[in-house]
């Protein structure tokens, strides 16, 4: 049968596709697909299947662009791209890719921690611009960690790991957020939970969020609840933009309310708030925490497995629900 991939992904999961004896077409558009290139190439293609990239708003119209297909495996784990009432109305499965990705995404948000709180970035542009002239006993000075508190909002499988790391070899408190309590942290890693996300903000050193982005997270991080963070504190976001308010995030940053901010993610990709890349005290990475060789295999790999179980006829691996 005929899957279509809207760009191109490691060639593990296109191997894997076409070992299972199905024609794979692949976008050679060096870049993401405008809705009009994406609908035009589904209806050139027909396909069965289509693994589509989180940059891609898969909706009703794009669904009947591809009539046939009766699976969109996602190549990503969040899937906030894709509206789960058109698939559901047309029996389309959905799939995603869980797990695979969970400690990249966690040593990335770990890396992003210490970057910032030890203030490395800024230290390598100084060095590199030639303006180290010899060691000062007050240059760059940063953070500590141990014995600080680490508030994480969204306790799954990544906030979880995060956790995990930064309780187990840095010594940090933990204090999470989540609509549920997690079993494995409270038992395991010495956190503790916190009913509210406003009790995590005023508590915490560090700030790292980790919730998908659905209507109930949308600015789940507004001007009022940044204003809630301790002067010192940093915070770290690499789960969706949307998930804080980036206007009033450059805001805060702006007039020192809080110490600094690390972001992986932004709230209109790939443009940036206004003001956001003139502020010292923020490290900007382009959207890259489960970018590792080896993860993205896996997810190319999950995605044409879920694609191959749902055209033999079983039950998708990830299914989106
Ligand atoms: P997960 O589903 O395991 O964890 C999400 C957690 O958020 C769950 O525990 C859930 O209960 C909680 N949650 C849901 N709604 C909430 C709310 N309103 N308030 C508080 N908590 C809420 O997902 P995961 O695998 O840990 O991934 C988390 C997110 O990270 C993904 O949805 C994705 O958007 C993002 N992500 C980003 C990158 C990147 O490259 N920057 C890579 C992977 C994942």
């Amino acid at each position: 049968m005929k899957v279509y991939i809207t760009r191109r992904i490691p060639e593990s999961g296109i191997k894997l596709l076409r070992e299972a004896g199905h024609e794979v077409a692949v976008s050679d558009k060096d870049g993401v697909l405008t809705k009009q290139e994406l609908v035009g190439a589904l209806k050139e293609h027909n396909p069965d299947a289509v693994i589509p990239l989180l940059t891609d708003t898969i909706d009703a119209e794009v669904f009947d662009s591809a009539p046939q297909a009766k699976v969109f495996a996602s190549y990503s784990v969040g899937f906030n791209h894709i509206n789960l009432d058109d698939a559901k109305s047309r029996g389309v499965i959905i799939t995603n890719t869980p797990g695979v990705l969970t400690d990249t995404v966690a040593e990335y948000a770990v890396s992003m921690i210490c970057a910032m709180t030890k203030r490395i970035v800024e230290g390598d542009q100084f060095t590199k611009k030639g303006e180290y002239k010899g060691w000062a006993p007050m240059l760059l000075l940063g953070a500590d960690l141990k014995g600080k508190t680490l508030g994480v909002l969204g306790a799954g499988r990544i906030g979880s790991r995060v956790s995990e790391i930064m309780s187990k070899g840095f010594d940090m408190n933990i204090v999470y957020y989540d609509i549920k309590e997690n079993e494995f942290l409270n038992t395991q890693v010495n956190a503790e939970f916190r009913s509210t996300p406003e009790d995590v903000l005023k508590e915490a050193d560090v700030v790292t969020v980790h919730v998908p982005l659905l209507d109930s997270t949308r600015h789940l991080l507004n001007a009022d609840r940044l204003a809630m963070m301790k002067p010192s504190a940093y915070l770290v976001n690499t789960s969706r933009g949307p998930v804080i308010d980036e206007q009033a995030l450059v805001d805060v940053l702006k007039s020192n309310k809080i110490k600094g901010a690390a972001l992986d993610v932004y709230e209109d990709e790939p443009n940036l708030a206004p003001g956001l890349a003139e502020l010292d005290n923020v490290i900007l990475t382009p959207h890259i925490a489960s970018a590792t060789q080896e993860t993205r295999e896996k997810m190319s790999e999950m995605a044409a497995k879920n694609v191959i179980a749902v055209l033999s006829g079983g039950e998708p691996i990830n299914k989106v629900e």
